[in-house]
């Protein structure tokens, strides 16, 4: 393969291969716009490199051709002693991961060209700042020397100079830094710094290829669901200076912001820095206003710029760019990340532009991101009411978070995984944060701005984040948090605080929250929410959900229905826009006060005895029905008769076996209890999800499957005769062949009929099972015979697909497997396409063979997982089911998979 690709020869759609960064510099180039000259190094050779431990033999010739031609371009070459040219050796992956992987800058100085530099640039104090800084991040990156030794003989050197500032040292004093970074390289690497600008430029590759491979990559990637396997590119780019001088500066803008949505363009600039300094949040920040006063050519050329890219996009795009003496350079372009408010805003903004259709607005939000807004807020007069307000800063990723104060990265995760909700409370975050990040509620920064790590990183990852809350002093060693101007107050990991992503308000104590404006306007409609939103941000949001939200509907194919097992859930669901109950889970009826009619229906000896237990449950059951008709009046309830074992209804074994053996040591125990422990021993099984339960359990145990459907049948006629419209639809739990759904269906056909000849009202209500074994799955033909419709188990079809005890798996051999890459995601969470779902594609197939337009549906978890929703629309089901709370997600997902 050609590992090498110039700027000029790619383009935006060559991700895979050329990773985000690479493919975007190739369409900026393509445009016209002005980008560095430079090249980019292929994923293919990033995966050769960590496959084999080296690069392939081709890729050094290939490096050569392309860096010869920007060379020959720029009439400099890498590293002379005069006038040198230097690149900077980025990384790119097909997805971006901001600061996961390594960067290195001013590859090409060495103790010949820092001369050439200071020469050619007029500025001797820049050339060599820039050689220590190569040096340094050469160091650290390339060579794994720890980042202290560098930060610490910069801080002696000052200290030594009696200056404040790493710009106020002199050449004099960067010259002999030079000095003492090297000897830190030597002892530490064991080398010499090289001064072959080719052999740097080769080593810094290799360690951008190697960067792919960290702890934080990893992390961020299992986070964020990118495979492991993809390796980023390298790209190659000339270096322009934003640090040579007042009229050089470097920023970041956005073509509309990505924090609220808002359209009008947005973005940081710092004068007189060079790149990662924005990034990292070192320094406050200027405004593109600001630029446009200092510097009014540059920043009418970014505009343009701007303009350009988003018709071009036909999205919010960010922009990275770099101003060398009133030259502006674009070093990096991409569609932006954003809020999920943002998301949604600019969505419709751009319909309204006449920039893209309805169906492709409703591609570009997902239901990860709707489910994001409706988490709940602070109340709207909070601020007016007696909470202490601690301070005010930047909101940078909305929501509101309460918790512990954690200080650092350990002490987050560990206090995350003893159950608590901890707020990340650092000066600034870095790349090593994200562990921190990942187990806190919240991030709450004293420094960095809207496009610091910290914020772009939870932008990304849906957590609430406050930065640059300057007026706080974290000291992280100490473990105290401090406000400026309250002498008295020093909190601790102790004391909890609230923060407010979209206010950028920081409370001290607990806040109470309320829905956010996106819930209010599922629960109750549009029109309320836009009475109760508070401005006019809100009102343009919850607008744009609500038309995306009805494309959405218009489109699907996908029936939406919910899990729901009370009128409660029941009526959340309707809320939010459910068609009907896709299961009705009756396990619960059997359960609290009644167990006990339960154990005496197990214990009974007799007829009578049985009986007199089943009398006692039937009306109980039938108010139950009485009150989810009710509730679903009109619309189709998928009702499930009994499925789990039957020791659930039992006490448990070993508890009982102790409390009998304690009772006959204190004076005897309760015949009672000795009848009972006889039953539970009988009852035990090894494998109780592969034993008695289900179809089996309602086919061993007389009475069961009458008692349930005469309950049923019951409520449906006194719903009826109050002028009600019960529409439920019998489901028969874990079947496995033909034969048992026929005798099952047989007996409950006998009980409707029997309930209808009394009352006279017609009772044929549809009977089907559900599909969650294999068995059932690829006979699925033949039990469709049997059945009015299939609804696919797919939790317990992946447990007997796999094999693996869904009440186990998670938390244990499941972690490793999810590092070592067997799945990307747990099959309990996303369906696995190529096995379970294989099994849910046969089952399709097959039972439309005997019945073409026969009902199917999903009620596992996957019903309202995003990825698996995609898989169903495709596979052809009727509908998917999920909680009540995952509706709106379900009904956005399934209007995505149908364009
Ligand atoms: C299933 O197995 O997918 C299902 C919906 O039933 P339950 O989770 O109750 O076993
Ligand atoms: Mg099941």
């Amino acid at each position: 393969p050609k590992y090498v690709y110039r700027f000029s020869e790619g383009d935006k759609d060559q991700k895979d291969l050329l990773g985000g960064k690479g493919a975007n510099l190739a369409e900026m180039t393509r445009l016209g716009l002005p980008v560095p000259p430079g090249f980019t190094i292929t994923t293919d050779a990033c995966r050769a490199y960590l496959k084999d431990g080296q690069a392939p033999d081709e890729l050094a010739v290939e490096v050569t051709t392309a860096l010869r031609q920007v060379e020959e371009e720029l009439g400099r070459e890498l590293g002379a002693a005069h006038d040198p040219l230097l690149v900077s050796v980025r990384s790119g992956a097909k997805f971006s991961m901001p600061g996961m992987m390594e960067t290195v800058l001013n590859i090409g100085l060495n103790d010949a060209s820092v001369v050439g530099l200071a020469e050619a640039s007029g500025d001797p104090r820049f050339a060599w700042d820039s050689y220590r800084r190569l040096i340094q991040m050469f160091g650290k990156t390339v060579l794994d020397v720890d980042g202290e030794h560098f930060s610490r003989a910069l801080e002696a050197k000052k200290a030594e100079r009696g200056v404040a500032l790493d710009y106020e040292l002199d050449v004099d004093a960067l010259t002999e830094l030079v000095g003492e970074y090297k000897t830190i390289v030597f002892e530490h690497a064991g080398i010499d710094f090289p001064q072959d600008p080719r052999a740097q430029l080769d080593l810094a590759t290799e360690a951008v290829f190697r960067s792919w491979n960290t702890e934080r990559a990893h992390i961020y990637r299992r986070r964020e669901k990118i495979p492991h396997d993809l390796g980023t590119a390298v790209n190659i780019c000339t270096m322009v200076f934003g640090n040579m001088g007042e009229t050089s500066g470097t920023g970041v803008c956005f073509t509309r912001d990505p924090s609220t949505g808002r359209s009008g363009v947005y973005g940081d600039y710092l004068v007189n820095a060079q790149g990662e300094d924005v990034v990292a949040g070192i320094r406050n920040t200027l405004s593109l206003a600001d630029l446009e006063r200092l510097d009014k050519n540059s920043y009418d050329d970014l505009r343009a710029a701007m303009r350009k890219l988003e018709t071009h996009y036909r999205d919010l795009c960010d922009i990275e760019f770099t101003i060398e003496r009133g030259k502006l350079w674009l070093l990096q372009t991409r569609v932006g990340k954003r809020t999920a408010a943002a998301a949604f805003r600019v969505a419709t903004q751009l319909v309204d532009e006449r920039l893209i259709t309805m169906d492709e607005a409703l591609t570009r939000v997902t239901g990860d991101q709707l489910n994001q807004l409706m988490f709940p807020q602070f109340d709207a007069d909070h601020s007016a009411r007696a909470h202490d307000l601690l301070t005010r800063a930047m909101p940078a990723s909305p929501g509101a978070a309460v918790g512990y104060i954690a200080f650092n990265n350990a002490e987050a995760v560990a206090r995350a995984e003893a159950g608590e909700s901890v707020v990340l409370v650092r000066r600034e975050t870095n790349p090593d944060d994200l562990p921190g990040m990942v187990a806190a509620v919240g991030v709450l920064t004293a420094r960095g701005g809207k496009t610091s790590h910290a914020a772009v990183v939870a932008r990304g990852m849906g957590k609430t984040c406050v930065v640059g809350a300057d007026e706080l002093d974290v000291d992280a060693e100490a473990g105290t948090l401090r406000v400026h101007g309250r002498e008295d107050l020093v909190l601790t990991s102790a004391d909890v605080i609230a923060i407010d992503g979209q206010t950028g308000e920081v409370f001290l104590g607990d806040v109470p929250v309320t829905d956010s404006p996106v819930m209010t306007y599922l629960r109750r409609g549009l029109a309320e929410a836009l009475d109760t939103a508070g401005d006019v941000d809100t009102r343009e949001l919850v607008t744009s959900v609500d038309r995306l939200m009805r494309h959405a509907d218009k489109v699907r194919r996908l029936e939406v229905r919910a899990n729901a097992d009370t009128p409660d859930d029941a009526r959340h669901a309707i809320h939010r826009g459910a068609e009907g109950v896709g299961l009705c889970r009756t396990e619960h009826m059997f359960l609290g006060e009644r167990k006990q009619f339960v154990q005496n229906l197990i214990l009974a000896a007799s007829d009578e005895e049985r009986e007199s237990a089943l009398d006692a449950l039937l009306p109980l059951q039938k108010d139950d029905f009485v009150q989810m008709f009710e509730t679903m009046n009109g619309k189709p309830m998928t009702v499930r008769l009994i499925d789990p074992p039957l020791h659930e209804f039992l006490p448990d074994l070993t508890e009982l076996s102790v409390k009998i053996a304690v009772d006959r040591v204190s004076g005897g125990a309760d015949p009672a209890d000795e009848k009972l422990l006889a039953v539970v021993r009988r009852q035990h099984e090894a494998n109780p999800m592969l034993g008695l339960r289900g179809v089996r359990l309602l086919l061993s145990m007389p009475g069961l499957i009458e008692l349930q459907v005469r309950a049923i049948a019951n409520a449906a006629v006194e719903r009826l005769r109050a002028g009600g419209d019960p529409r439920p639809e019998i489901m028969i739990p874990l079947v496995g062949s033909v034969r048992e759904l026929q005798i099952a269906r047989e007996r409950a056909e006998a009980v409707l009929r029997e309930v209808s000849e009394q009352s006279g009202y017609t009772l044929d209500f549809p009977i089907g099972c559900m599909i969650e074994l294999p068995r059932a799955a690829v006979s699925a033909d033949t039990i469709a015979e049997e059945a009015d419709f299939f609804s696919f188990g797919t939790n317990d079809l992946t447990q007997t697909t796999w094999g693996f005890s869904r009440d186990d798996v998670e938390g244990t051999f499941f972690k490793i497997y999810l590092d070592e890459g067997v799945f990307g995601v747990s099959p309990f969470e996303t369906i696995d396409e190529r096995g379970v779902g294989r099994m849910v594609e046969i089952g399709v197939e097959r039972s439309r063979t005997t019945k073409p337009s026969l009902k199917l549906g999903v009620c596992g978890e996957h019903g309202g997982d995003p990825e698996s929703i995609d898989f169903f629309h495709r596979v052809g089901l009727t509908y998917v089911s999920c909680s009540p709370f995952r509706v709106p997600v379900a009904r956005l997902e399934a209007g995505r998979a149908a364009i």
